[in-house]
C-alpha cells in the first residue's frame, strides 16, 4: 500500500496527488444524501483512494488512475467514472489479479442499507455474496476505449442523462407508484426544469473537474525555462 510502490504507466512517474480522506471531493461523495441514490439506485462506487498524476499534462481525467492495492496495477480512472461505473453496488475487481478494490460508502447509503437489511440481507448472502465481482473493465474493452477522445458532446451527455435520470426517479417513478393525483402531476412538470437544471450542473461540474486540460501546463513550462 505505499504510495512509492505506484508508478504512472504513461509518463512512468511516481509523483501524485492522492484523492482519499479528507480530501474535499470525497468528503463530499461520502456526507452528500444526494449521492445515496447514485449508490443504491444507479450503483455508482467510488474507490477508496484515486491517485492523480503530476507529471503527465492531460485533462484531470485522464491523469486519474485507480490504484490495486492488492498487486499495484494502476487503472486508467476514466473506467470507474460515467456509464461504465454503474450497477457496481458491490464495487468491483482488479482486472489484473481479481482482487477486490476498496470503495467507499456514503453515510446516508449505510443507513438506508441499515433500515432496509431485512430485505436485503437474505438473496445476498444466498446468492449475491458468493457471485464474482465485475472487473472495474475488460482488457479487450481498455485497448477499444483508450484512444476515444474525450469531447464536449462526453459532457452534455453526461449531463442530459444525469438530469433525465433523475426527473424519471424522482418526479415521475413516485406518480406512477402512488396515487396518480393532479398536484402529482404538476410536479412532474415543475420537475422537468429543475432536472434540466441539475443535469446542466452536473455536466458543467464534470467538465470543470474532470475534461479541462490544466492551467498547470503554463506553470510547468515555465519550471522548465527556470531549469534551462
Ligand atoms: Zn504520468
Ligand atoms: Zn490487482
Amino acid at each position: 500500500m505505499n504510495i512509492q510502490t505506484y508508478k504512472c504507466p504513461k509518463c512512468d512517474g511516481s509523483h501524485f496527488k492522492r484523492w482519499e480522506l479528507p480530501h474535499p471531493l470525497i468528503l463530499h461523495w461520502i456526507l452528500n444524501p444526494a449521492i445515496a441514490f447514485n449508490e443504491i439506485v444507479l450503483g455508482t462506487r467510488v474507490p477508496k483512494t484515486l491517485l492523480i498524476c503530476q507529471d503527465c499534462e492531460e485533462s484531470l481525467l485522464d491523469r486519474g488512475y485507480v490504484p490495486c492495492p492488492s498487486c499495484g496495477a494502476m487503472h486508467p480512472g476514466r473506467f470507474a467514472s460515467g456509464m461504465r461505473g454503474f450497477r457496481n453496488w458491490r464495487g468491483f475487481s482488479c482486472p489484473s489479479c481479481g482482487k477486490p478494490i476498496p470503495c467507499i460508502w456514503n453515510v446516508f447509503s449505510l443507513l438506508i442499507l441499515l433500515l432496509t437489511f431485512p430485505l436485503w440481507s437474505l438473496p445476498y448472502y444466498l446468492y449475491f455474496q458468493k457471485q464474482p465481482l465485475k472487473p472495474l473493465f475488460f482488457s479487450e474493452e481498455n485497448k477499444r476505449l483508450t484512444p476515444q477522445p474525450l469531447t464536449k458532446r462526453t459532457w452534455v451527455f453526461m449531463g442530459a442523462a444525469w438530469g433525465g435520470i433523475m426527473w424519471i426517479f424522482v418526479y415521475i417513478l413516485p406518480l406512477l407508484t402512488g396515487s396518480g393525483n393532479v398536484p402529482g402531476w404538476v410536479s412532474v412538470f415543475i420537475g422537468l426544469p429543475i432536472s434540466a437544471l441539475g443535469g446542466f450542473a452536473f455536466g458543467f461540474f464534470m467538465w470543470f473537474f474532470l475534461g479541462r486540460t490544466p492551467s498547470r501546463k503554463k506553470q510547468g513550462e515555465q519550471a522548465v525555462a527556470t531549469v534551462k
